[in-house]
Order: structure tokens, then C-alpha cells, then sequence
């Protein structure tokens, strides 16, 4: 499928300049949720309508129940900020595909990109807390259905099975996203499928990406057309030329074929937006989580454009 281009700003808030956002290179919106004033808001100035669905993702003071099991066989430690849920809620699966459903029934996005699509955990942070999970019962249960591993505790499957246990949770995410994919296809033919990623390489934190959070790209890659990883540098401590370094290395562990596009923070802005631009490999679209702060101001817009021009002339030019 040819992927379009996508530029623009992450946040209905944005929407506020919906009037002027093609003036400065931006052709899309991303938003969350199915939001009908959104939709109507990109249809009036004709951009792209992208939505944000959550999927693995629950308020868990609320929801005590969806919260995943640690390696100490009680509730894993969470914020306000935690993704992920445990997956043998099949109550809750069943209403995350059913608001799926409904809102690709009534809407038709140009995209939809599937959010905390992940076990559990925070990556947003310079010192994140790192918990495997989820070890409930039915979710060691499936485990030991899907691998034949004879297995009751989270010390055995770790002792003897680690390797076994970080790939199923990994094609279990897999196949959460294959399911997604099919809906999204099925209701909406050429509806970009997008996915936001943990922005960390393979091998950082000991294999967090995989290990922790079961984001595998290779299993990932026949349902997802366009990887987003969050590429938020001042959150997170890193410089904002963590945005060009990922760019250059995804090449080594992004399947070929399947497009990149970073979210950048405005709260970055312009520094990550300058070294995603200075990438040999551009960012296949941009999208600026934020987006309405860099929006209302004609100077930092201005900035968006010019990076728009640099990175639509790269890719024109054949570099990828
Ligand atoms: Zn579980």
C-alpha cells in the first residue's frame, strides 16, 4: 500500500488553527479518539483525519481488576502515567474492538494509529520503572497453552524460559495488532494503519523494548504500515539528537517496507524537529505531539514548514 506523506500536529487542540495549518506544511491532524467536531473540523480544511485509538490502556484506580501481575505475584506498581493492561481481560478486549468498530463504522480516518498496543510500563522518563508482567494466572495459563511449557510460577518462567516468555508476549502483542489491522482493513479499505512505539533501540535496558514492553517490529510489521516511535528528548533526558540517531539506526531493526514517522514534543521544539531533519533517512511525516503551541505562533510555524519542504525535498530526492 503507498503510505501517504503526513505532516501536522498531534492534539484536537490544534484544531483551534485549523485555518492556517496548510499554509505551513501540515496536511494531517491526529486526535484521539473518534471525535466527530475533529472530523468535521479536517474535513471543512481538508487534512487528513488521524485517529489515536487507545487500546491497551485504562485508568487503573479505577479498574483495579485490569491491573498485570508482577514477578512477586502481586499488582505491578503504577502511576497515573503506567500503560498496559492485563490481557486475559477478555471483558475489556472485547470493548476495546467493539469502540473500534463503532467509530470505523461512522467515521472514515485516513489513518488510525493504535496506541499503548504493549504490556505494561512508562518509557516517558529518564529512570524508568521496569516490571515484567503480567504472571496472573490466566496469563501464565496461555503461556503454557500456546508454548507447552510446564510452568506455575513467574521464577520458573523466568529461571528456565525467559527467552520463551518475552516471545510470546511479544507475538501475543502480534496478534492483538493483526486483529486491529483486519478491522481497520475490512471496515475502511486503504486506511493507514499506524502503531506508536516504545523509542528505545532493541538493546537498550537489557531489551526492554521486547522484553518489557513486547513491541517486536518483525512481528508487528504485517499489520502495522507506519511505526511512530515517541521520540520525546526533554521527558525522557536524552538531546534532541536522539530523534536523527533513531532515524539513522532503524534501518537495523525496523522490517523493510514499513515506514517511520516520529512524534516529536513541542515542548522540544524546533531542536528535535532541526535533527530529525538533518537525518540521511527522513522521518516519513511528522507528527508534533503538542502541536497547537507551535501552530499559534506564526514564527515556530514557520519553523514546521521549512522542515516540511526539507524533509518532502529528501524523500522527492530518493534518499531513504
Ligand atoms: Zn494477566
Amino acid at each position: 500500500m503507498e503510505v501517504p506523506l503526513l505532516f501536522g500536529p498531534y492534539g484536537a487542540a490544534a484544531l483551534e488553527h485549523a485555518d492556517r495549518l496548510v499554509q505551513y506544511g501540515a496536511n494531517a491532524v491526529w486526535f484521539h479518539g473518534f471525535s466527530e467536531p475533529a472530523f468535521d473540523a479536517c474535513a471543512k480544511y481538508e487534512l487528513a483525519a488521524c485517529v489515536e485509538f487507545k487500546t491497551f490502556r485504562a485508568d487503573l484506580y479505577k479498574r483495579p481488576d485490569l491491573v498485570p501481575i508482577g514477578v512477586d505475584g502481586k499488582p505491578i506498581r503504577y502511576g497515573r502515567l503506567v500503560q498496559g493492561v492485563c490481557l486475559a481481560q477478555q471483558e475489556f478486549l472485547q470493548e476495546t474492538e467493539e469502540n473500534l468498530l463503532a467509530g470505523l463504522r461512522r467515521f472514515q480516518p485516513v489513518g488510525i494509529w493504535l496506541d499503548y498496543l504493549t504490556y505494561a510500563g512508562w518509557f516517558e522518563t529518564p529512570q524508568p520503572d521496569l516490571q515484567d508482567s503480567c504472571f496472573c494466572p490466566g496469563c501464565i495459563a496461555e503461556f503454557c497453552e500456546a508454548t507447552g511449557v510446564d510452568a506455575a510460577t513467574p521464577g520458573e518462567i523466568l529461571d528456565r524460559h525467559a527467552a520463551l516468555w518475552t516471545r510470546h508476549k511479544c507475538e501475543r502483542i502480534g496478534g492483538f495488532a493483526a486483529g486491529y489491522a483486519q478491522i481497520i482493513r475490512d471496515q475502511v479499505p486503504g486506511c493507514v494503519v499506524g502503531a506508536y512505539v516504545c523509542p528505545w533501540e532493541p538493546d537498550e535496558y537489557k531489551g526492554a523494548l521486547t522484553r518489557i514492553f513486547a513491541q517486536d517490529y518483525a512481528l508487528l510489521a504485517p499489520a502495522i504500515d507506519v511505526f511512530t516511535p515517541l521520540i520525546y528528548t526533554t521527558k525522557s533526558g536524552r538531546s534532541a539528537t536522539w530523534a536523527r540517531t533513531f532515524l539513522e539506526r532503524a534501518p537495523g531493526f525496523v522490517p523493510a517496507g514499513r515506514k517511520v514517522q516520529l512524534i516529536l514534543d513541542a515542548l522540544d521544539f524546533p531542536d528535535s524537529l532541526l535533527a530529525t531533519v538533518e537525518s540521511p533517512h527522513p522521518s516519513w511525516g511528522i507528527q508534533m505531539f503538542g502541536g497547537a503551541q507551535v501552530f499559534g505562533d506564526p514564527d515556530r510555524a514557520q519553523a514546521f514548514l521549512t522542515a516540511v519542504v526539507r524533509i518532502r525535498k529528501a524523500i522527492a530526492a530518493g534518499v531513504t
